[in-house]
């Protein structure tokens, strides 16, 4: 008699430290390992990243989760290989790398997918993600402080059921990641004009800079993020090396989808460390302090709070310097907590000016009798015309509008200074839709291949 096959759902999190290692590598060794062990995958890795604004989160506060089925047998044999690969890859000597490994089987609740809307929206506790595994039968495994199992659980019930993102990352092998990354910079950019929109933050058009490549010691030598496995394994392609890749793997994500930003009714709502979307009228102009820092602050009628663009994002700064008190915008932007020297304020990721206020010049009169520009006597004591001599007492400034220099609209800082989430301007309208309710089978997608090597 034939077993039902069981379906596993695997998360991982909190594995890598600033000095190295990535938990997304942890997920591609793994996929090699599971596929030979004759494992069926029923989606692409998924890579999901959580709130960024987390005070705890390592760099890039990215969970992974693979999801497979096979026999019993092979199941149990997984979570062996699962459990080993952890713990040889993570970086436990770190202070703050606190590892997290959970095991859910089978149908995923909907407990699970609000759990991880919440650790992607604003912030979770380590109670609420042992609470759920308990109740669902599930196992996880915590290293140190264990802190990694809320991640590893919300990576699991983010299905990605919305909106969605390719990223095909290669690897390089461990004696090169010492040494600078040897990718063609050229070849990057013929990749980029050659697949542009399809893909996208391959480079900054600002600086000119590859965005592909990352700067830090971990093991990844480019990530190319797109709308399909299609395009960005065709883009891999085009992508010149003077290294060995040790391996690569598709990745489905929520980068560049916004996922994490809701909008709030009402700024009385921005608590601390959660992403946004709020509405306002500026109430204080624009002002740039020290270090190029833009700050301002807008108001609903209820509450006030100060928002800040930060010296990294660039020209975007420029935009900001130009509203004026009275223009109505909406901000989308992280909230920093309370420091010594400032107030809560919203760290903007992007800005929609609304509808912009007008604009107004005082100017002196002009001479009634020659038509020369008239000079002050001094406040409220009238104008006098240097050219002919005319005076009048009574004369007031002329009060005129003038145009602005900006528009209405949704303006984004750089690629460069992105979040990992945040949406570029060049996906609004590439929206997907959830893969899920195109399936035939209702537990498995069709995957592209190849998907993955080895
Ligand atoms: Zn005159």
């Amino acid at each position: 008699m034939e077993m039902e096959p069981v379906f596993l759902h695997i998360g991982i999190d909190d594995t890598d430290s600033p000095r190295g290692g990535c938990t997304t590598y942890i997920g591609a060794l793994l996929v090699e390992r599971l596929s030979k062990l004759g494992l069926k995958f029923i989606d692409y890795p998924n890579l999901v990243r959580l709130n960024p604004n987390v005070p705890w989160k390592t760099r890039g506060n990215g969970a992974v989760s693979l999801r497979i089925f096979g026999s019993q047998e092979a199941i149990e044999k997984a979570k062996e290989v699962i459990i080993t690969v952890v713990e040889e890859e993570s970086d436990f000597d770190w202070n703050g790398t606190d590892p997290g490994l959970v095991f859910i089987y089978g149908e995923l609740p909907q407990e699970l997918t609000s759990f991880s809307n919440r650790a992607i929206q604003s912030l979770v506790t380590m109670k609420e993600a042992i609470d759920l595994i308990k109740h669902f039968g599930g196992e996880a495994i915590g290293y140190k402080r264990g802190r990694g199992i809320i991640g590893a659980l919300a990576a699991i019930g983010e299905r990605l059921q919305g909106d969605h993102t390719y990223e095909l990352i290669a690897y390089r092998k461990k004696e090169n990641r010492d040494l600078p990354r040897g990718v063609d910079e050229d070849s990057a950019r013929t990749m980029d004009r050659e697949t542009y929109p399809e893909t996208f933050n391959n480079l900054d058009p600002e600086t000119g800079r590859i965005l592909v490549t990352p700067r830090g010691p971990d093991p990844v030598l480019y990530g190319i993020r797109g709308e399909s496995p299609e395009v960005v394994y065709r883009a891999h392609g085009m992508v010149k090396v003077y290294e060995e890749i040790e391996r690569w793997v598709i990745f489905r994500t929520n980068h560049g989808t916004d996922s994490h930003l809701r909008p709030t009714m009402g700024l009385s709502l921005a608590k601390p460390y959660m992403p946004i979307i709020a509405m306002g009228r500026v109430l204080r102009a624009p002002r740039r302090i020290e270090g190029g820092h833009v700050l301002f602050s807008i108001t609903d009628g209820i509450r006030s709070i100060n928002c800040a663009a930060y010296e990294p994002t660039g020209d975007f700064r420029r935009i900001v310097e130009k509203l004026i008190e009275g223009d109505l915008v909406e901000i989308y932007g992280g909230v920093r907590p309370a420091s010594r020297n400032y107030p809560i304020t919203i760290n903007l990721e992007k800005l929609r000016i609304l509808k912009l206020a007008p604009k107004y010049s005082l100017e002196n009169p002009l001479c009634p009798s020659c038509g020369k520009r008239m000079k002050s006597m001094g406040k409220e004591k009238g104008f006098r015309c240097d050219a002919c001599g005319f005076k009048d007492r009574e004369a007031k400034k002329i009060v005129k509008e003038v145009a602005r220099d900006i528009t209405e609209g949704l303006y984004i800082p750089p690629p460069r200074c992105h979040r990992h989430l945040t949406k570029p301007l060049v996906r609004y309208g590439r929206e997907k839709l959830n893969p899920w309710s195109l399936t035939q089978e209702p537990s498995c997608l069709r995957l592209f291949t190849p998907w993955h090597e080895p």
